[in-house]
């Protein structure tokens, strides 16, 4: 397959999709020690047929973006909570863990070697960066494997819904993840288990579904990969507390900057039958799109529309305007979660 070029690229109308860019990044681990990373030109992967990854499913990854800030300078934001997380993960799936400051490192390499890949500032654009690490050991019968390859590809991508606006979502009956199960872990069966209740969702015309907690199905939980926010009435930032959900990065630093604003955050148990009509806005909180808003929620056959279907309420566009900010360097980074690349 043919390598992407910058000439072939529309910055003003990315979407979320794979271009083949020139660089990757990769290392081994066998013989008990990983065996020292480099940049590769080559996006495939040779696997032996019986690779622990594609009948065990050891596999977890990390998700985040560089970002072309107005001065020309390139942003990681907090990359080494994603070297941390990526470690926790692989510790659920007794997977061997990357090193988190090699992690950072390895990150930097490959935006800088892929540096014409990262759209112009005020694109809305930016270049995402997917590191994963997989077993790889031929095995038939179950038990961890002993030998992995930690990969980093990268993709420029357009902002992943046009501007800030709010969508309909619904509550799904399925479950991503089991109470106790991995639902904590950034790993591919809990999107794998939410594929099909994602499109049924996607299908009947929603942009999501909500899981609930696995156990009782009474307390929200997240989406298939973003966590929930709510604003209530009285303005408090209100999120779920659960042991089945991914603690995402958003989330942690929207509580820091919901504080800042005097919204009184807090994470605790949202029981859905009875809270959802104090809230007067919400919304779904990822890297991708670090805020989706949810315009309404359609729960047991009735649609609980938030702050508007059309509009974005104001405590939203807020957290937004100021997350956004500081990742593109436009907003003084206050709590010191931006690193610099170049
Ligand atoms: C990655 C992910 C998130 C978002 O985490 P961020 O660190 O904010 O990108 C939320 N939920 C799930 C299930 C995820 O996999």
């Amino acid at each position: 397959m043919a390598k992407e070029t910058v000439a072939n690229l529309d910055w003003n109308h990315l979407g979320f999709e794979y271009h083949d860019l020139p660089y990757s990044f990769n290392e081994e681990f066998k013989d008990g020690q990983w065996q020292g990373g480099t940049l590769t030109e080559s996006s495939t992967l040779t696997l032996s047929e019986a690779a622990e990854v594609l009948h065990y499913g050891q596999e977890v990854f990390e998700g985040l973006k560089a970002y072309r800030t107005k001065d020309g300078h390139i942003n990681l934001f907090r990359p080494e909570e994603n070297a941390k997380r990526l470690a926790n993960s692989a510790k659920r799936m007794l997977m061997e863990p990357y090193p988190e400051d090699k992690f950072v490192e390895a990150v930097k390499q490959v935006v800088l070697a892929n540096e014409e890949f990262v759209p112009p500032y005020g694109t809305g654009g930016s270049l995402y960066i997917r590191p994963f690490l997989i077993g790889t050991q031929p095995i038939v019968g179950v038990a961890p494997a002993d030998t992995y390859t930690f990969h980093i590809y990268a993709t420029p991508v357009g902002a992943y819904i046009n501007g800030l606006a709010p969508s309909p979502y619904t509550v799904s009956n399925y479950d991503r993840a089991a109470g106790a199960g991995t639902g904590q872990a950034k790993t591919s069966g809990n999107y794998a288990s939410s594929l099909l209740p994602e499109i049924e969702a996607k299908k009947a015309g929603f942009a999501d579904c909500l899981y609930l907690d696995p156990r009782e199905h009474k307390y929200i939980d997240e989406f298939s990969g973003a966590n929930f926010f709510g604003i209530t009435k009285d303005g408090q930032f209100v999120t779920p507390k659960s042991d089945s959900i991914l603690p995402s990065i958003t989330k942690k630093s929207l509580l820091v900057l919901a504080d800042d604003l005097g919204l009184n955050p807090v994470e605790r148990k949202i029981e859905i039958d009875k809270e959802l009509d104090d809230f007067a806005e919400a919304g779904a909180m990822g890297t991708a799109a670090v805020i989706s808003p949810v315009g309404s929620l359609t729960y047991k056959g009735q649609k609980h529309v938030f702050y508007s279907e059309k509009e974005v309420g104001p405590v939203t566009t807020k957290l937004y305007n100021i997350l956004y900010g500081i990742q593109e360097g436009d907003l003084e980074d206050t709590h010191g979660w931006i690193t610099h690349v170049k």
